[in-house]
């Protein structure tokens, strides 16, 4: 069947589905067409499930750690990990925002195309490229016009040859969050976002785990202070990590052990040569963009390192066709690729207010402790030529963390002495995520640093720690 849009999105994820609400609620007619769930890998095999296993690490953690705070469980009884509980509950949380989101489209009026679009060259259909031939689920072909395409493919886990994914030995994110049971040991290849929080949920559910890094820190592109608080947090509770390791993938030996699996590997680092076995393998060094499959050929979309090449208002360089989210490169998050979508929308519907601006994406790690930021490190904006003042916070400040029973951590805030701007914001401790939307604010208005510390926060709360380090940024500042 050939039916008509204004606006067809090709991918159902946070992006995807953030514009055809933006543009539904603009007056447009809008479809979806989505070959797997609508949510995308946020919901389905990322932010989300990640962060419902990262939720029952933690719960086991803190009844373990009860006594502390005086609750003893009857009988001496030890807690212990329900594997197969905790994955349902996962499921249960996915499905539940799952259904929200199909009710949200119904809402909005979009339709949704469950199956594999590709985009065909000007045809019969349309004089310009980007019309989406869909093969749908139910084999029922759909031909759907469009004014204006946006591509919201997203991403998949990258693979390093001779460690590729086969759902037991070596896996990346997709198939370790459908484990069945818990192994007794892992070892993670990639240091980065991925690694750093399946390192802390692995150890937190008590495996043995082993980090392989091959830059010089875990983490590398956030404040060198973060990095390494977060390798103390995680060497205290028992990971090993090894930076600066190149692994070999040629060496990698796989062994059925029973009921379990065996896996051996080496690294080199510094010239020499170290082994490590465990009984399965992560792999976490990136994402690539999906641009294959999807019939980019038809249409004269330019490349860039493998993504898809965007303007500030998220165009192509077919003006009429967008693309957002993961598929452009760059910082592959999930409030990323929802703030491109919106941009594609409005930009489309003549209401754009802002280009979209990766400086203004703030950074969430999920482990634990946590680690958020936004803009410049210290080093970053010295080399930038910035005239750098910077105050560091412990969260130990305020009071809060202590009540909590999570002391550790800082705030540190770099500001530029000249121009009395607010350059970035790190922080590393429990509940951090939650702070850094006070940063993105103080950043989309233009805050100075007195600013930050003038605006009143409750007490006791964490946020308490971003207004005293504004308050020691701000007396540098005063201070020069
Ligand atoms: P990443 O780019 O964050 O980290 C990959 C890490 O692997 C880097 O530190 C890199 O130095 C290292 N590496 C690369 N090749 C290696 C090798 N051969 N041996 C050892 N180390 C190697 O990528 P990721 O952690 O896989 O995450 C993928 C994407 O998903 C990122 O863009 C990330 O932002 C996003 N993501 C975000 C969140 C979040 O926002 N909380 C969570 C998960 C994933």
């Amino acid at each position: 069947m050939t039916r008509t849009y204004d606006i067809v999105v090709l991918g159902g994820g946070p992006g995807g589905y953030a514009a055809a609400i933006r543009a539904a609620e603009l007056g447009k007619s809008v479809a979806i067409v989505e070959k797997a769930g609508l949510g995308g890998t946020c919901l389905h095999k990322g932010c989300i499930p990640s962060k419902a296993l990262l939720r029952s690490a933690e719960v086991y953690q803190t009844v373990k750690r009860g006594e502390e705070f005086g609750i003893v469980a009857g009988g001496g009884a030890e807690p212990f990990i329900d594997f197969a509980r905790v994955q349902a509950r996962k499921a249960a949380v996915v499905e539940e925002l799952h259904r929200g989101l199909q009710l949200l489209m119904k809402k909005h009026k979009i339709d949704v195309y469950y199956g594999k679009g590709r985009l065909m060259g000007a045809s019969i259909f349309s004089p310009q490229t980007g019309t989406i031939a869909v093969e749908t689920a139910d084999g029922e072909p759909e031909t759907l016009v469009n004014e204006r395409l946006i591509i919201a493919t997203g991403s998949r886990p990258r693979v390093i040859p001779g460690l590729e994914p086969d759902g037991r030995f070596v896996l990346t994110s997709d198939e370790a969050l459908e484990l069945p049971a818990l192994p007794q040991s892992i070892a993670i290849v990639g240091g980065g976002v991925i690694g750093v929080e399946w390192a802390s949920m692995m150890i937190d559910f008590g495996v043995d785990v082993t980090l392989l890094e091959a830059a010089d820190r875990l983490l590398p592109t956030e404040e060198e202070d973060v990095s390494r608080e977060m390798a103390a947090a995680l060497t205290k509770r028992g990971v090993r990590i090894v930076t600066g390791a190149k692994v070999l993938p040629e060496t990698l030996r796989k062994r059925e052990a029973g009921e379990r699996t065996e896996v051996r590997i080496e690294a080199e680092r510094g010239g020499e040569r170290i082994a490590v076995e465990a009984e399965t393998l992560l792999v976490a060094v990136g994402r690539a963009p999906n641009i294959e499959g999807i019939g980019l050929e038809n249409a004269d979309v330019a490349l860039e390192r493998g993504a898809i090449r965007v303007n500030g208002w998220m165009q192509t360089s077919e003006k009429h066709i967008y693309a957002i989210g993961d598929v452009v490169g760059g910082l592959q998050m999930a409030h990323a690729a929802t703030r491109q979508g919106v941009v594609a929308a409005e930009h489309i519907c003549g209401a754009a207010q802002r280009p979209y601006d990766a400086a203004a994406v703030p950074r969430a790690v999920f482990s634990h402790p946590e680690v958020a930021s936004i803009g410049l490190t210290e080093a970053q904006a010295k080399e930038a030529g910035r005239d750098v003042a910077a105050a560091k916070l412990p969260l130990r400040a305020a009071g809060k963390s202590v009540v909590y029973g999570e002391p550790g951590g800082f705030v540190k805030i770099v500001a530029d002495r000249t121009t009395n701007d607010v350059l970035g914001v790190h922080m590393i401790g429990a509940k951090v995520t939650e702070l850094i939307g006070e940063a993105s604010l103080a950043q989309l208005v233009e805050a100075t640093p007195g600013e930050l510390g003038q605006a009143i926060r409750p007490h006791p709360t964490l946020s308490e720690a971003v207004m005293e380090a504004a308050q020691a940024v701000d007396g540098r500042i005063a201070g020069r």
